[in-house]
């Protein structure tokens, strides 16, 4: 059972204030009844006493024929129930044998007589509490008058006994009504303190409910509890400082919750757990920024194809699904389908492949949402003999300003609903991709493509010229940089000269497997002249570039090339600029590379010097 705070300590406090009575109560009985003994037993002394002052006094006055009035006249008295005399043979003896009751001592009386000592009892008489003690009258030559003087008995007989039984009747009704008393106070105080407890407990008890409901609500995502402060005293403190954590952790969760909202694109739902959904949103954009960090490693397009296929199957449950490329004059190919690369057509009719514009995703360049409006897209043609009827979303990506693929998802009908909750977070992954799917396709275009130098199989100026523009323009998008290395081989006419010009085509293939064996897949080597080249990093900085030329440059100086049976040692010279760093203008950046490169060569050649203003000012007419 769950009791409450408030609860345990008014129950803890009447079982106290229970047994404090019971206690009282048996306590008081005792004591009422052991006090009622004692007092009784002085009394019943002193009754004897005055009985047998009685006796004397009458017989020195030669009434003890009258006694028994007299007794009668004691016997008149409240509370004294009876009083009776019982004679020792030593009397009878002397006087003879006395009146009829004074002869029929009882048992305890006899006892009394024969022993001479007092004996007490608690009766119960007609239901009436009665006290009896029977007291022996001993013979003494003590005191006044001698009992000897008239009795003719040795000092120590027995004389007789009285026996005196006092009702306690009155004695136990006020002890009761004490009793009674005391214990009404008892109960009264105890009431009051447990009323006064309950006063001081209730704030405690109310304010650790009120916060037990806050953290119930805060876990369901709702800081807006407000917790009343009851009292100015610590509990009032606890109360205040929860207020302040309560708002504190609401305006950080409203705040973080509207920004990662916003990163996701999915606005606040109501009657959802808040904190829960902001935990699953920078679960999904932290798992984001690793894919993307993932995929910027791999080394083609088909290859960031495939993760993200496999991310719909792991973290979507989505097995079906197809991506398409845009290609030359309205067409479509096929990327992948159900996360296999290549394939038929399975989910559109083939028509798209070679009419791009059927497609409504590849036409609109936006998303085609056919899990809300299952009939959108007439090209939608779903496999009609597979049991499951499915509906399907298009998201085009958009890259170099125009649609570049297209990501169809396959979603089952049954799954509709959920699936448009998710839809959000594919967005954030497919937001990430596609900058890097731009990057690496463009990287493939310019290394597939025709216009390469036989001689090193590097691409050449032409195709520098040619492919530029995106390639500078997809860097402003993501707000990166190229790194440009102009480098020239040192009297690279000597080589000619003295042994032929084959030997200086040979060391020009081996410097080109070199320079590509040193840079990374994004990077690009382009021939730019005899035996000048063009290194164009991507997505770096000033250190990172100065570092590649620094490497090159050693690894040539140090490499030994093979003309013939002889060994040759040659040595690079290399001019660093970067874009857009140095000039918003490609070409002008390309010639601040070509004059670090003639400082490079007018200091001595085999180093790296980097552009600076200065040179241009110097040798700038020279372009
Ligand atoms: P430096 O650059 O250090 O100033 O001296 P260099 O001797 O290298 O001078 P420069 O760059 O002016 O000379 C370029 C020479 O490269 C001229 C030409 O004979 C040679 N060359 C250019 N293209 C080729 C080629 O395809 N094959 C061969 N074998 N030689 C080439
Ligand atoms: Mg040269
Ligand atoms: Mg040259």
């Amino acid at each position: 059972m769950n009791l409450t705070l408030n609860r345990k300590i008014t129950l803890l406090l009447a079982a106290l204030a229970l047994g404090i009575l019971a206690a009282l109560l048996a306590i008081s009985l005792y004591a009422f009844r052991s006090l009622s003994i004692a007092s009784s037993q002085t009394h019943v002394q002193t009754a004897a006493e005055i009985v047998r002052v009685l006796l004397t006094e009458s017989m020195i006055n030669g009434v003890i024929n009258k006694r028994e009035q007299a007794l009668e006249r004691l016997r008149q008295i409240r509370n004294l129930h009876s009083v009776r005399i019982a004679r020792s043979e030593h009397v009878n003896r002397q006087f003879g044998a006395g009146l009829a009751r004074e002869m029929q001592s009882d048992e305890i009386e006899q006892r009394v007589l024969a022993d001479g000592l007092p004996r007490f009892y608690l009766l119960e008489d007609h239901g009436q509490p009665v006290f009896r003690g029977t007291i022996p009258y001993i013979a003494s030559a003590q005191g006044r008058p001698n009992c000897l003087e008239c009795h003719q008995v040795e000092e120590g007989t027995v004389l007789g006994a009285v026996t005196i039984e006092l009702s306690l009747e009155d004695l136990r009704r006020h002890g009761i009504y004490s009793v009674l008393a005391v214990l009404l106070a008892v109960a009264l105080i105890s009431t009051l303190a447990i009323l006064s407890a309950r006063r001081l407990i209730l704030p405690v008890g109310a304010t650790a409910t009120a916060i037990g409901e806050a953290v119930q609500r805060g876990l369901h995502g709702d800081f807006k509890t407000h917790i009343t402060e009851r009292t100015k005293d610590d509990i009032g403190q606890i109360a205040a400082h929860t207020n302040r954590l309560l708002a504190f952790l609401d305006q950080g969760l409203s705040s973080i919750g509207d920004r990662v909202a916003q990163l996701v694109g999915r606005p606040p739902q109501q009657h959802e757990n808040q904190l829960q959904a902001t935990i699953e949103m920078v679960e999904a954009l932290t798992e984001a920024t690793h894919f993307k960090a993932t995929i910027e490693e791999d080394q083609t397009a088909t290859e960031i194809y495939i993760r993200f296929a496999r991310l719909l199957r792991e973290r979507f449950a989505l097995s079906e699904s197809s991506f398409y490329e845009a290609a030359e004059g309205n067409q479509l190919t096929i990327v992948a389908v159900d996360g296999q690369i290549g394939g038929a057509c399975r989910w559109c009719q083939p028509e798209i492949m070679v009419r791009s514009d059927l497609c409504r995703a590849k036409r609109s360049g936006r998303p085609v949402d056919g899990l809300r409006q299952a009939e959108i897209c007439f090209a939608f043609a779903p496999d009609t003999n597979t049991e499951e009827p499915y509906r399907h979303y298009c998201i085009p990506l958009i890259q170099s300003g125009a649609v570049g693929s297209i990501i169809q998802l396959i979603v089952p009908e049954a799954r509709c609903g959920e699936m448009i909750d998710q839809l959000p977070f594919v967005q954030v992954y497919l937001r990430e991709m596609t900058p890097v799917l731009e990057a690496k396709r463009l990287m493939e275009t310019l290394r597939d493509s025709s216009l390469r130098d036989a001689m090193t199989g590097l691409n050449n100026r032409r195709f520098l010229e040619e492919y530029i523009e995106p390639l500078t323009a997809a860097i402003r998008r993501r707000n990166s940089r190229l790194g440009l290395l102009m480098a020239d081989l040192d009297y690279f006419k000597m080589v000619n000269d003295t042994h032929g010009h084959d030997v200086g085509d040979a060391i020009l293939k081996e410097l080109a497997k070199i320079l590509q064996t040193s840079l990374r897949a994004s990077d690009l080597c382009v021939r730019f002249g005899g035996e000048e080249f063009l290194i164009i990093l991507q997505d770096t900085d000033e250190t990172g570039t100065l570092e590649v030329a620094e490497k090159i440059r050693e690894r040539v100086a140090s490499y030994r090339f093979q003309a013939g049976t002889s060994v040759l040692e040659k040595t690079l010279s290399i001019g660093v600029a970067l874009f857009p760093d140095d000039s918003e203008n490609f070409w002008q950046a390309l010639k601040y590379a070509d004059v670090a490169l003639y400082r490079a060569k007018l200091d001595g050649r085999n180093r790296v010097v980097r552009f600076t203003a200065d040179m241009w000012e110097q040798n700038g007419a020279c372009y």
